[in-house]
């Protein structure tokens, strides 16, 4: 029998929780204290919309932190799950089987990339990308081991991803971190110029930096790293786990710069909710990871895979990244009249496609705007970096949608200026 009780168990009716029942409920006696979890209890999820366990709905434009890019529930995608749960789970990466099979071929014939690794998260994808480069230099005989990444990226929490983090506050009190890491500012050509020297074996760069508060990366930027990553012998790698598939209004965000990194790695959406994560790798490093270099238990397995493969048949069915584009420029339009409206609280927005993020003011901080928007508005955002409320709702979220959210948002906004 389970030991677990719910917080309405624990506290009796739900109806009668009262707010502080509900921050305990929050703070569970066993989980470990490393989020600042919101006082909701999710029940579950349907399209835009999640639903807590007393039945409140809230517009969803967290989306599982750009992971639910086809919305919750997803009929397709919930009956590719059933479907093969009961017919294989796990085997191992000793035998082949089609579900990782099929999904490295898809992803393959849609990046043009050769080789596909598959792993569980975007931690792992970006230290399997880590541990290519330099294996990659090591087969060529070279020296250069350097990683290097941009001030403000995150790419992850072990330890190799932390060491390119390029963020302080998430490398305190780790240390020591992994050596071999570099770190040069983010859109600065010049400083690129010098830190991409022939001591660095991978640029890994995520082409719109998200837990930093949505900062796109400009073209020239990128193209300038594709110059110099081919002039200087590095392989060039984009972090797409936040801003890929589909975010940017195209499956890829290196289609939507026009500029071909030499690996992506890729997490969050791939299978619309399950853990996956997956790393692309072009011709010329796709011969690099040899049996026994680099591996994983879990990593490929069947129903993440199956997940996967609907994800991308469901949007080439929806068309959606003509949706994503119609959709992300009325998001954009309505953002900016908001700033325009309400210049002493929040600033004009950042980003592309459906990944918005919108600078709050100071004295003002995000956590005063999240929390009024979901207890007010029943309006889900969350806060990045650089003080920024982050918007990044399921790809599937229809205009009608986007005008109620942003009219819940300015009620939000009008609530905060006038307390
Ligand atoms: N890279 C980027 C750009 C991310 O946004 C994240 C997570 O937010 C990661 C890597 C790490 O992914 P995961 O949390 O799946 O390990």
């Amino acid at each position: 029998m389970s030991v677990f009780r719910t917080p309405a168990a624990i506290f009796g009716s739900a109806t009668a929780a009262s707010r502080a029942e509900a921050e305990l409920a929050a703070d569970h006696p066993h989980l470990l204290k490393n989020y600042n979890r919101a006082p909701i209890t999710i029940a579950r999820g349907e399209g835009c919309e999640l639903v807590d366990e007393n039945g409140v709905r809230y517009l969803d434009f967290v989306a599982g932190i750009a992971v639910c890019a086809l919305g919750h529930a997803h009929p397709d995608i919930t009956r590719a799950i059933a479907t093969q749960a009961g017919t294989l789970v796990q085997a191992s990466n000793l035998f082949y089987h089609e579900p990782s099979g099929t999904l490295a071929n898809e992803l393959a014939e849609r990046s043009g990339f050769e080789r596909v690794f598959f792993c569980n998260s975007g931690t792992e994808a970006n230290e399997a990308a880590i541990k290519l480069a330099r294996k990659h230099a090591f087969r060529r005989g070279e020296a250069r081991r350097t990683i290097l990444s941009c001030e403000g990226s995150f790419h992850g929490r072990t330890l190799g991803a932390l060491a390119a983090t390029a963020t302080r506050a998430y490398q305190e009190g780790f240390e020591p971190l992994p050596g071999g890491f570099a770190y040069t500012p983010f859109n600065d050509i010049a400083a690129l110029e010098t830190a991409l020297d022939e001591t660095v074996a991978a640029f890994i760069v995520e082409p719109v930096q998200g837990e930093s508060g949505v900062k796109p990366a400009t073209q020239e930027f990128l193209a300038a790293a594709r110059r110099l990553c081919d002039e200087r012998g590095a392989l060039l790698v984009f972090d797409e786990i936040q801003c890929g598939m589909g975010r940017l209004g195209t499956l890829f965000a290196f289609e939507s710069y026009g500029v071909r990194p030499d690996v992506v790695t890729m997490a969050k959406a791939l299978a619309n909710g399950l853990p996956i994560g997956a790393v692309l790798i072009d011709a010329a490093a796709a011969s690099v990871l040899q049996p026994g270099d680099h591996g994983t238990t879990f990593g490929g397995s069947p129903v993440p895979c199956a997940a996967a493969l609907e994800h991308l048949h469901v949007r080439d069915r929806l068309g959606l990244d003509a949706h994503v584009k119609r959709v992300a420029s009325r998001l954009l339009g309505h953002l900016q009249a908001l700033a325009e409206r309400y210049p002493g609280e929040v600033a004009q927005p950042r980003g592309r496609g459906l990944m918005l993020g919108l600078p709050v003011r100071a004295p003002y901080v995000t956590k005063t705007f999240v929390d009024t928007a979901r207890e007010h508005e029943r309006l889900l955002i969350n806060g990045a970096g650089d003080n920024t409320l982050r918007l990044v709702p399921p790809l599937i979220v229809s205009e009608a949608e986007v005008d109620d959210a942003m009219e819940r948002l300015e009620r939000t906004v009008r609530l905060v200026a006038r307390r």
